[in-house]
This record gives structure tokens, C-alpha cells and sequence, in this order.
């Protein structure tokens, strides 16, 4: 007869549930991806603590509380009737109302959507504040959409979402392809089918119709600020570092910006086509013009700055040397060969302020060679906590200085960080912040469901 110590009885149960989520959701690989490099994270905390097995706790968070999908009928600028598919998922609730951004990109699908929601759980419990995991979003394609499609568009899917959200059970925001713009079009809607101004419904709302200083910028600067204090750990800091940043939308645009105040020279960013090499460092009032006022692709920089150059290979932006990397732009854009590439030519850390944009062999190759590794759902939570900060303004009606929301934004970033080291320290894995952040954000979610009863 065979005994197993509780790290074996801890690791079948894992591989177990595992097998459950690939059965349940077949085919859906990111999702998959991002529940193995949670669970995997949670062997030593099932050894330690058995009852979260015997509560069923992983199948449980694995499994969204509702999954809603649905028509998105609208009417294009040619009069021709076009179908999107819509989604939420309200994946969990246990410490808050279902918190997370809405994607609209032609790749979203269920997969993506869960796994942004799977991750969001964490994300949310990491920040300290009372918000629930969820996540939402189309396969509608807003590039070159007139605005007035967009507001079609936008008002038929909030026509939808509307029977499902509000200010105390699901505050949808921002995510890829919806800004303030988005927003706004799906507030109106949203007033316009409930009645009355329920302010905290959404966050990311413009300044004037009740949204926060300093949201815009949070998810950009809390990424610089948690690389800071992780570089800050090992004697370093971004001053005078070069540093690549993927991406050129609201993320990236605010990393740079952050980065570049704290004394580093941004040398390369992209967007989907293709990225732009400057050495004299990227300027920043170029790119914000760009991609913020004349909606165009960041080949034009190049036009007007001779001294750099652009690469029609936006994955090409990781063969560029330098310090840090900041993956802002999406999910798996940063592989094992681009992780080689960065390592070679002497990269120290890499931040992460998209979701997941690092596949599972490049991180694993980033933590044997000892580069810092800082993961999106720590690294990147600053958004969504000044989303919740945005919720307590609504619900106080008050608004706090730009100054007020950005102290506490760098308060929640420092907790974060040094609750995931902590995690990680007392569970056998000093230093490891993958591990660190999944425990630290799994903990407090386990322990509010169990005090819940079975839900
Ligand atoms: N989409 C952002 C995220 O991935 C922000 C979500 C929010 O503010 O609710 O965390």
C-alpha cells in the first residue's frame, strides 16, 4: 500500500482538477495556460493547508460562476447588418462584485475571455480592494470603424450587458480597443435603458462624466512602479537603463511616460504591424500624438523622426538590447526564442503590463537565468485599483487630486509587491513573484468562499 506525503496528495489533486478544467473547456488553451500556472503555483499552499482540498476550492475557482454570450446585432456605415459575439463572464465573487475591462478585438473568443477573467480573481485580491473577478468583450474589430459605428456597435452591446451589471453586482471598464471613448458611448446607453446616473456601473468613465484623475495613466505608472521596487530589492533602479516597451496603446503609452520620468531612455515600442527604434530615445509627444489624437500606426513616427527606424515585425521588438522589457501589448507576445534573444543580450527584468503576454517556456527561462520577473497580474493591477478607487469616488461623490489617486496607487503597488515576496518566501520559493502574486492573490479568495459556506 502506497502512502502519499501531502505535496503528493496536494500535486494529484491538482492534476486532477486540471484534467476537470481541459475536459470542461476543451480546446481552450489560454485559459488552460493560465489555470496551470495558477494551480501549479498552489501545490505547497494545498500541502500546508489540506482543507482547501477537501473543500474543493480549485474546482470551484476554476469553474466561473456564469458565463453569459450573446448577439450583437448593429448596422455599418454602408447600411449592411453586421453579427458580433458578445461576452461576460462573472467568474468570481466571493471578496466583491465582479470587477474587470471589456476586450474588443477580432481574437476574442471564450478562451480569452475566461482567462482574463481566471486571472482578474487574482489581479482584484492582489490590489486589497473589494472587487470580485470578471471580464468581458466582443470579436468586433474597432480599426478603421468610423465613430459612428463604434457608437452603434457599442449601444447594441450594452443593450445586452445592461441586464447584467451594475454599480453593486458587475463594473465592466476598459480593456484592448475600448478607451474613454467606449466608455462613454456605453454609460449613455446604459442611463438611457435604467434610468438615473448610476455613476459606479463602469470605470474608465471620462473626467466629466464621473471618472478618476490618474485612472488613465494607473495601469502604465503601476507597472514602472512595482519594476521600481523589484529592482529597488536587488540594489537597482530604471535610472539611466534602456528600456523596450511593446505596445503603444493606453499601458504603454503611461509605462514609457513613468519610466522616462524616473530617468530611463525608452528606446523602442510598437503596435500589431511593427515597432520603431530610436536611440536617441522614443518621444513620447510623438507617439501620445499618434496614437491618442490622430489615431494612426506607429509607422508614421518615423516620418517625422529621421533618426529612428521602423520594422514591419512587431514581435522583432525583443531582438532590440536592453535593461528592462515591458511587455504592454497582449497575451503570448513575448515566446521562448524572444526570451533567449533578450537574455543573450543581457536583459535584468522584465515587467509585465499586459495579461499573460509571456508564454509559459519564456518565463520558465527568465527564472533560471535569474532575470527579474515581474508577472502581469501583480505588475499590471494598477488599473484595475484605481478603477476601485473610482468606485469609492462615485459612491462618496467626491473627487480625489490626481495627486491623492497617484500616492495611493504607488501605496497599493508596494503592498503588492511585498505581499507576493512574503507569499513566496513562506512557501519554499524566495524571490519567485510568479509564485509569490498566485499564492498571495489565491489565499484571500479561498479563505472568503470557505467563510461563505459552498458556494
Ligand atoms: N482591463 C484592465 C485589467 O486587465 C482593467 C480592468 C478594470 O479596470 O476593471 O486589469
Amino acid at each position: 500500500r502506497t502512502t502519499f506525503t501531502q505535496t503528493e496528495k496536494a500535486q494529484n489533486y491538482v492534476n486532477d482538477v486540471f484534467e476537470t478544467v481541459k475536459r470542461r473547456n476543451p480546446n481552450e488553451s489560454e485559459l488552460h495556460q493560465a489555470v496551470k500556472e495558477v494551480f501549479d503555483s498552489l501545490v505547497p499552499v494545498l500541502a500546508k493547508k489540506p482543507h482547501y482540498i477537501k473543500q474543493g476550492i480549485l474546482e470551484r475557482i476554476a469553474e466561473p460562476e456564469r458565463m453569459i454570450s450573446f448577439r450583437v446585432p448593429w448596422v455599418d456605415d454602408q447600411g449592411q447588418v453586421q453579427v458580433n459575439r458578445g461576452f461576460r463572464v462573472q467568474y468570481n465573487s466571493a471578496i466583491g462584485p465582479y470587477k474587470g475591462g471589456l476586450r474588443f478585438h477580432p481574437s476574442v473568443n471564450a478562451s480569452i475571455i475566461k482567462f482574463l477573467g481566471f486571472e482578474q480573481i487574482f489581479k482584484n485580491s492582489l490590489t486589497g480592494q473589494p472587487i470580485g473577478g470578471g471580464k468581458g468583450g466582443s470579436d468586433f474589430d474597432p480599426k478603421e470603424k468610423s465613430d459612428i459605428e463604434i457608437m452603434r456597435f457599442t449601444q447594441s452591446f450594452m443593450s445586452e450587458l445592461s441586464k447584467y451589471i451594475g454599480a453593486d453586482t458587475d463594473i465592466p471598464a476598459g480593456d484592448i480597443g475600448v478607451g474613454a471613448r467606449e466608455i462613454g458611448y456605453m454609460f449613455g446607453q446604459y442611463k438611457k435603458i435604467r434610468g438615473g446616473h448610476e455613476a459606479g456601473v463602469l470605470t474608465g468613465k471620462s473626467i466629466n462624466s464621473g471618472g478618476s484623475l490618474a485612472r488613465k495613466e494607473a495601469t502604465g505608472y503601476g507597472t514602472v512602479y512595482f519594476v521600481e521596487e523589484m529592482l529597488k530589492g536587488q540594489g537597482s533602479s530604471f535610472t539611466s537603463s534602456k528600456v523596450t516597451v511593446s505596445g503603444s496603446g493606453n499601458v504603454s503609452i503611461y509605462a514609457m511616460e513613468k519610466a522616462i520620468e524616473l530617468g530611463a531612455k525608452v528606446v523602442a515600442c510598437s503596435d500589431s504591424s511593427g515597432y520603431v527604434y530610436d536611440k536617441n530615445g522614443i518621444d513620447l509627444s510623438t507617439v501620445k500624438r499618434l496614437k491618442e489624437v490622430e489615431n494612426k500606426r506607429i509607422s508614421a513616427y518615423v516620418d517625422e523622426h529621421p533618426s529612428a527606424h521602423y520594422f514591419d515585425d512587431c514581435s522583432g521588438i525583443w531582438s532590440v538590447p536592453c535593461d528592462i522589457a515591458l511587455p504592454c501589448a497582449t497575451q503570448n507576445e513575448l515566446d521562448e526564442l524572444a526570451a533567449k534573444i533578450l537574455i543573450a543580450n543581457g536583459v535584468k527584468a522584465i515587467g509585465e503590463g499586459a495579461n499573460m503576454p509571456t508564454t509559459e517556456e519564456a518565463v520558465d527561462l527568465f527564472l533560471k537565468n535569474k532575470v527579474l520577473f515581474a508577472p502581469g497580474k501583480a505588475a499590471n493591477a494598477g488599473g484595475v485599483a484605481v478603477s476601485a478607487l473610482e468606485m469609492a469616488q462615485n459612491s462618496a461623490r467626491l473627487a480625489w487630486t490626481f495627486e491623492e489617486v497617484e500616492n495611493k496607487l504607488k501605496e497599493i503597488m508596494k503592498d503588492i509587491y511585498s505581499e507576493s515576496i512574503k507569499a513566496a518566501e513562506e512557501y519554499g520559493a524566495p524571490g519567485n513573484l510568479v509564485v509569490g502574486a498566485n499564492i498571495a492573490g489565491f489565499v484571500k479568495v479561498a479563505d472568503s468562499m470557505i467563510m461563505q459556506g459552498i458556494i
